[in-house]
C-alpha cells in the first residue's frame, strides 16, 4: 500500500505532483533510457525526525547507473542529494517513506544521444506489507535473467525491468507472488525486484554479485548486520535445488526490506513459516534502518534536523 504525494522534484524543480511529466518523445519514453533508485525513508519517534537509509550509496549507484549507461550531465551528486531533501520536506513526510530518484534521457533526441538527462524524485508515504511476517512465495522462472553480456545487470536502468516483468506476470499466472529468475548457468540469480538470501546450518549464503544479480544495499545491509551478529556469510553460486532445501530462505531489498520465504515451486522452504533467524535479521534490520541500533557509518540522512 502506498498514498501519492503532493509534489515532486522535476531538474530541481518542486512541482505539483501532476506537473511532473516527460515529452512522449523523450529518449526516456521511446528507449526507455533511464536509470533509477528506489529507497526508504524511516520517521524516529525517538529523535523527532525523518531518516533516508543510505542515502549517499543510492545516489552512488544512481551517478555509477549513468556512467555505465552513457548519459551525460553536468549535474553532480551534491545537487541531487539537495533535490531529494528538498522533495521529502515539501511533503512533510512524517512516516514511513519510499523515494525514486530517475535520471532519464530528456529532449527529442535519437537513440545514441548522451544527454541532456532530467531528475525526477518522487516519494510516497508506503506500509509494510502483510507478507513480512508470512512469507512469500516463488516461482522459478523460465525467463532467463538477462547477462552481463547483453545489459548491465549491476545497473537499475528501467529497461532491465522488462526481463524481470516478463517473469512476474507470468509467475502470478501461475500463482506465486514473485519469480526466482536463475542465471544463464542456471544458479539463482535473484527475484525481479530484491536479492535472495537462503540459511542453511545456521550459515547465510547468497548469490556472488559477478551471478548476475543488482549490487544490492540491502543485501550489503544485511551481510554486515549477519556478520555482526556472529552469523557466517557465504557468497557463492547457488542451486535451484539447494535452495528448496534450506531450512530458511529470505528476499530483501529496500523497499520490501526483509520478507521470508514461504515455499519455492509450491514446496515449503523449511516448514514453510518465517524462519528464527529470517526473524531475528528482520528485527536487527530494523534496527538499523529505524536507527535504534549505533549508526557508526553514517547510513541514516537527517531531512529536517539538516535543514
Ligand atoms: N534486485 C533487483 C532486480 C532490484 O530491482 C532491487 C531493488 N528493488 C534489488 C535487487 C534490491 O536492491 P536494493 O537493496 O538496493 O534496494
Amino acid at each position: 500500500m502506498s498514498a501519492l504525494p503532493r509534489f515532486a522534484c522535476m531538474n530541481g524543480e518542486i512541482v505539483p505532483l501532476e506537473d511532473a511529466k516527460l515529452h512522449i518523445l523523450s529518449g526516456a519514453v521511446k528507449y526507455a533510457t533511464s536509470v533509477f533508485e528506489g529507497m526508504r525513508g524511516y520517521w524516529s519517534e525517538e529523535r523527532q525526525d525523518m531518516y533516508l537509509f543510505r542515502l549517499d550509496d543510492h545516489l552512488q549507484r544512481l551517478f555509477d547507473g549513468l556512467k555505465i549507461m552513457r548519459l551525460e550531465t553536468d549535474i553532480d551528486l551534491a545537487t541531487v542529494r539537495g533535490w531529494v531533501l528538498e522533495t521529502v520536506r515539501a511533503n512533510q513526510h512524517r512516516g514511513a517513506l519510499h523515494m525514486r530518484l530517475l535520471a532519464h534521457l530528456e529532449g527529442r533526441g535519437a537513440q545514441g544521444d548522451l544527454g541532456p538527462v532530467g531528475f525526477a524524485i518522487t516519494t510516497s508515504a508506503t506500509e509494510r506489507p502483510a507478507s513480512f511476517e508470512t512469507g512469500v512465495k516463488l516461482g522459478v522462472s523460465t525467463w532467463v535473467k538477462i547477462t552481463e553480456r547483453m545489459m548491465p545487470p549491476s545497473v537499475k536502468s528501467v529497461a532491465n525491468y522488462n526481463n524481470g516483468r516478463l517473469a512476474i506476470v507470468q509467475a502470478r499466472m501461475d500463482g506465486y507472488d514473485n519469480a526466482l529468475m536463475l542465471t544463464e548457468q542456471g544458479y539463482i540469480a535473484e527475484t525481479t525486484g530484491s536479492s535472495f538470501c537462503m540459511i542453511k546450518h545456521g550459515k547465510l549464503i547468497t548469490p556472488m554479485l559477478t551471478d548476475d544479480i543488482l549490487g544490492s544495499i540491502t543485501r550489503d545491509t544485511i551481510l554486515r548486520v549477519a556478520r555482526a551478529a556472529g552469523i557466517s556469510v557465504e557468497e557463492r553460486h547457488v542451486g535451484r535445488s539447494e535452495a528448496m532445501l534450506a531450512d530458511e530462505a529470505f528476499v530483501c531489498g529496500s523497499g520490501q526490506e526483509i520478507l521470508p520465504v514461504a515455499s519455492i515451486d509450491k514446496t515449503s522452504v523449511g516448514d514453510g513459516t518465517r524462519g528464527v533467524i529470517t526473524a531475528d535479521l528482520q528485527r536487527r534490520y530494523l534496527d538499523v534502518v529505524e536507527y535504534r541500533a549505533d549508526n557508526p557509518t553514517g547510513w541514516c540522512t537527517p531531512v529536517y534536523r539538516g535543514a
